[in-house]
């Protein structure tokens, strides 16, 4: 048997997708499952987006496109970058990828070598570490607590900066927690970035149009224009449009970056479809509202969720204040039994359990670096969103121990 390399093997299945696909096999199996674990908006991709990828198709878009990105897309996110976050980018310090996602894996194959850092404060979107490590690299977790709102301290920052510290990642509003950044918090962080002039920094602004209250993101490059000279600002269509499946997502950032990802996205995709790309463009330079609607949606269920789970006993919930997730935390439920004698032990265990006897599948926080916690995407109807916490209150209440 051929071997396979040393490199793949230390990188497990995405216990998200892993998650999503055990539900999807009961369900299969005519179990009445709610999956809550995917941060997959269930809304329709606006429909101006939808015609401008058919009108791009028609038009005869369908060549290989540069790798970069086309002019006209580059030329919406300029202009989405400056309304958005008061950002000017040059066409040239901007890339697109096949989604937010290979503009990281772009980055940090671009820059890492062997035995470097990447400083990832946990809880953290699972793809940071497992990149970092496909790099070579060894990623380094800087824990936040839930008593500061689940962001990371710029002291613990500061120390766990090395000479081989390369990157130092920042996520708001966050995947898992829905943490939101205020700004006083990064100038307090770029300080310390400015101790360390070797290190980049990732601001993965995904959500930025998620904040539930409306507010307009804090970013880096924005907060501490003279760090832009090692920032990268990434973005991307996905959430904000509701346009997973279209794999658009990109970046500004200094033009030597960005010139060494697009040399490692060209070794491995190429450019992105230029159908998607023209939807993109459409989506971020046409009508606005459905922005508006989706946030005020995923803002109410949210506080709806976390309600009704804060009213279980042994549950905590955090108020998340961005993105379309909850993280309560199950301490108060570690040591107890269900009535099937399954001992709940770990944040694994109770996912596990929870999805076995009250069928509801959500992503157990040792995925995101920091237990006993599970993730709850609100990213699901409200009708499935309000099941699935009763099942989680009836499933708690049953344990005993
Ligand atoms: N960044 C964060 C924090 C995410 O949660 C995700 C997706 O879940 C992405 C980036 C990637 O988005 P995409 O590759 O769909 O653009």
């Amino acid at each position: 048997m051929p071997e396979l390399s040393v490199r793949q093997a230390g990188i497990p299945l995405a216990a998200t997708m892993a998650a999503a696909a055990r539900a999807r096999a009961l369900r299969a199996q005519g179990r009445n499952i709610i999956s809550l674990t995917l941060g997959e908006p269930e809304f329709a991709t606006p429909l101006h987006a939808v015609a401008a990828a058919h009108a791009a198709a028609q038009r005869g878009e369908t060549k290989y496109p540069a790798v970069g990105g086309t002019p006209a897309l580059k030329a919406a996110i300029q202009a989405k970058f400056l309304r958005d976050s008061g950002l000017e980018f040059a066409p040239d310090e901007i890339l697109v990828g096949n989604g937010a996602r290979q503009i990281i894996f772009d980055a940090l194959i671009a820059t890492l070598d062997d035995g470097d850092e990447v400083i990832v404060p946990a809880p953290y979107w699972n793809a940071y570490p497992l990149i970092a490590r496909m790099a070579g690299a060894r990623p380094v977790f800087v824990d936040c607590d839930e008593a500061d709102d689940f962001l990371p301290a710029p002291a613990a920052i500061r120390a766990a900066i090395t000479p081989r510290t390369k990157w130092v990642v920042l996520n708001f509003p966050n995947n898992p927690t829905g943490a939101v950044c205020p700004a006083a918090h990064l100038q307090a962080i770029a300080v310390v970035l400015r101790e360390a002039p070797q290190v980049w920094v990732m601001s993965d602004d995904m959500y930025e149009h998620l904040i539930h209250d409306g507010s307009r993101n804090a970013t880096l490059a924005a907060v501490a224009p003279d760090l832009r000279h090692r920032v990268l600002t990434i973005s991307g269509v996905s959430k904000t449009y509701a346009m997973t499946g279209w794999r658009v997502g990109f970046a500004g950032g200094p033009r030597v970056l960005i010139d060494a990802m697009a040399k490692v996205q060209g070794q491995s995709t190429g450019g992105v479809s230029p159908i998607a790309q023209a939807a993109a463009e459409a989506a971020l330079l046409g009508k606005q509202d459905n922005v508006p609607q989706m946030r005020a949606a995923y803002a109410a269920r949210s506080a709806r969720a976390a309600a009704s789970l804060g009213r279980i006993p042994g549950l905590t919930c955090h108020k998340p204040e961005g993105a379309f997730y909850l993280y309560p935390g199950l301490r108060g439920l570690l040591g107890r039994t269900t009535p099937s004698g399954k001992m709940i032990d770990t944040d694994l265990a109770f996912c596990d359990a929870l999805l076995e006897d009250a069928g509801v599948a959500l992503v157990h926080g040792a995925a995101f670096g920091k237990s006993p916690y599970a993730r709850i995407s609100t990213a699901a109807s409200d009708d499935a969103i309000d099941e699935a916490c009763a099942r989680i209150a009836t499933f708690c209440a049953g344990l005993h121990g």
